[in-house]
């Protein structure tokens, strides 16, 4: 029995992992486009901030692969897959059969068609050599636009101010954090940011990156001009899904997985950011490690189920606590307190089951939010967060 795994992510990683833990026999080859052995994605940002080597990134060294007895094939990119032949081709001609085959591919950067976006200066981050390429041109700049004011978008955006940099954020929504947050929370985090020293252009949509071969600015569509010597684009994630053109694999905007991650082709699988579950594609590094253990327990024959998640985000590394879970956009009975240190709300149907929280500032109703939504503690004990500061230290 042979098992290939398209990408060494999350998804494919755990799927490899827990593979092997239920199937002694199967050889498992881990094909990746990445030159990088596994690593945790998520601590680009910190790796995009601070002198790391890529090397402290790297969550399991050769020597774990070996004792698990699975092959890493690195710096090598499927570009077809035969279903009917069971076999993958990579972009240097080398085909790879397979038994059973999982895509976990991930996700790429989405680059929004402004003009002038392939002028030399303008980046994504998604990987090690990505953020190699941003530090390293980074140095020869003083200001910097950042396009997209959501997570990533306002996390690299304090790693380049941590860098010295003057950052910009340009967000289309008029706040921030618009899949989190709602528009009191949004503005809230703004003015904590801004005294942090980032900059804000919110409501406005940049139309041209200007300049000769390389960035000099972007202008907005309402005429405004920011001058700057590279622009971050952090305006969300697509599944790259090429390879799949002349297969019979059904794709939305994932590939079509049922609750085993099965795709509608026998013998093939798909997790992680790649796949859409229920409708959903959700760009989370626990869902994609949930989502590859449910494949590689299918795929040892040991199948179980994946249910759907509700989706939670943290801020990372401004300092500033952010919580976020649940449907922001949800309609209900809210409960909700706006001071100077902090915004939280929490949002329950009529039978006060918890729709949504999410929390700027407070470490400890954080806390109880996450209790609140998984559901181990009644919503009322959100109540406590909601006092003015004075009582509440009472
Ligand atoms: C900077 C950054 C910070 C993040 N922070 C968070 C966070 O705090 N919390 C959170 O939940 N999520 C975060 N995410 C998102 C999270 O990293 C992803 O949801 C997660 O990595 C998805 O795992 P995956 O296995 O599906 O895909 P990936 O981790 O993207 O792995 C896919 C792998 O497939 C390889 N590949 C791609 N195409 C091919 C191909 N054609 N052939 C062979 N190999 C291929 C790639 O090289 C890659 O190694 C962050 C993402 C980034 C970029």
């Amino acid at each position: 029995m042979k098992t290939l795994i398209l990408g060494n992510g999350a998804a494919g990683i755990e799927a490899a992992l827990s593979l092997r833990k239920h199937n002694e026999e199967t050889s498992i080859t881990l094909l990746t486009e990445s030159r990088w052995l596994h690593y945790y994605r998520p601590k680009l940002i910190h790796f995009l901030a601070e002198e790391q080597s890529p090397e402290d990134l790297i969550t399991y060294d050769e020597a774990f692969y070996q004792k698990k007895n699975i092959y890493n094939i690195l710096g090598r990119k499927a570009v077809a897959i035969d279903t009917s032949a069971r076999r993958v081709t990579d972009q240097y001609g080398g085909v790879y059969g397979y038994d059973q085959l999982l895509i976990a591919t991930g996700s790429r950067p989405f680059v929004p068609p402004i003009d002038g976006i392939g002028k030399e200066g303008v980046f994504t981050l998604r990987s090690i050599t990505d953020a190699q390429r941003i530090r390293r041109y980074s140095e020869q700049v003083t200001d910097v636009v950042v396009i997209g004011g959501g997570l990533l978008g306002l996390e690299n955006s304090f790693s380049l101010h941590q860098l010295g940099k003057k950052v910009t954020v340009i967000e289309s929504v008029p706040w921030l954090l618009p899949r989190q947050l709602d528009e009191t929370g949004g503005k809230y985090l703004q003015k904590l940011l801004e005294a942090k020293g980032l900059n804000f252009l919110l409501g406005g949509q940049v139309e041209t990156i200007v300049g000769g071969t390389q960035v000099e600015g972007v202008r907005l569509k309402d005429g405004r001009f920011i001058s700057c010597g590279a622009v971050l684009v952090s305006a969300g994630v697509r599944g790259d899904m090429d390879f799949l053109k002349g297969t019979p694999i059904a794709a939305n905007r994932g590939i079509l997985v049922d609750d085993r991650m099965r795709t509608n082709v026998e013998g093939v699988w798909a997790a992680g950011d790649v796949c859409e579950h229920r409708g959903i594609t959700y760009g989370l590094w626990i869902v994609a490690r949930e989502q590859g253990q449910v494949a590689g327990l299918d795929m040892a024959g040991q199948p179980t189920s994946y249910e759907g998640s509700i989706p939670s985000s943290l801020l990372k590394i401004t300092g500033i606590n952010v919580f976020s879970m649940g449907d922001v956009k949800a309609v209900g009975e809210s409960l909700e307190a706006l001071n100077e240190s902090s915004y939280k709300k929490l949002v329950v149907d009529d039978h006060a089951h918890p729709l949504a929280a999410m929390v700027v500032g407070d470490r400890s109703a954080i806390g109880t939010a996450q209790k609140v939504m998984s559901g181990k503690v009644p919503a009322e004990e959100f109540k406590k967060h909601l006092q003015p500061p004075e009582e509440h230290r009472d």
